[in-house]
């Protein structure tokens, strides 16, 4: 999968809007961050015959950084609720992934997430082996996640539009960088931790919609 997990981080202002949306997008995406990281240090190679490494998206350790990611904003914020959503965001990637993978696009493979490490069984649905699933379920996601944000975040000025705006362009400008071979593909996948400064600025210049509290129902007989 790919823009539909920044969908899935979108989408979780409406149950963390204390967490700032470059900390949920980074989350939703953290464990390709850190197959980019793998890779760029030799510890982990990603390749059709190999399938996605275990280090970061095996199931066990998938797990490992949930729970890395729950402690982490629990110690920093003393938020049990935005931790959870945020350890839950990390998980959701191994899920999706499990739903999505291999993505073949047209041209079927085997499955390629790790349940262990090196060696272990490999799982996958591989509903990203159809280019015309991928594409729907892809761009479904990121369109419904970033409209939940529209609702539920608004402008208090126009940087708050633009500063948006700028952090579309930044998800859309990736699979650009891609085309410049391995490094490229790389450099795409740090790309969500630029949206961590994108997404403090534009938040400086939008506001969280509070639901409003119910009115109290009349009191009978008064
Ligand atoms: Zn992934």
């Amino acid at each position: 999968m790919f823009f539909g997990h920044l969908g899935v981080g979108f989408g979780a202002k409406a149950v963390a809007p204390r967490v700032s949306i470059g900390v949920l997008l980074v989350a939703a995406t953290a464990i390709d961050v850190l197959a980019s990281l793998f890779i760029a240090i030799g510890l982990e190679s990603v390749s059709p015959e190999n399938g996605a490494g275990p280090c970061s998206h095996g199931l066990f350790m998938a797990g490992v950084w949930t729970l890395a990611a729950f402690a982490l904003l629990f110690v920093v914020t003393r938020d049990w609720r935005s931790a959870l959503v945020v350890g839950l965001l990390v998980a959701s990637h191994w899920v999706l992934d499990f739903i999505s993978h291999p993505m073949g696009m047209g041209k079927p493979l085997p499955p390629d997430l790790p349940l262990l490490f090196e060696g272990s069984p490999k799982v996958g649905l591989g509903l990203y082996n159809s280019v015309v699933s991928a594409l729907v379920t892809d761009f479904g996601l990121f369109a419904a996640g970033v409209a939940v944000y529209l609702v539920k975040t608004r402008p208090l000025d126009r940087t708050g539009t633009i500063a948006f705006w700028v952090m579309i362009a930044a998800i859309f400008a990736s699979p650009f960088i891609m085309l410049l071979g391995t490094v490229g593909s790389v450099i795409a996948c740090f790309t969500p931790l630029i949206l961590i400064p994108l997404g403090i600025w534009a938040e400086r210049h939008r506001r969280c919609v509070v639901a409003r509290p119910k009115a109290p129902a009349a009191e009978s007989g008064a």
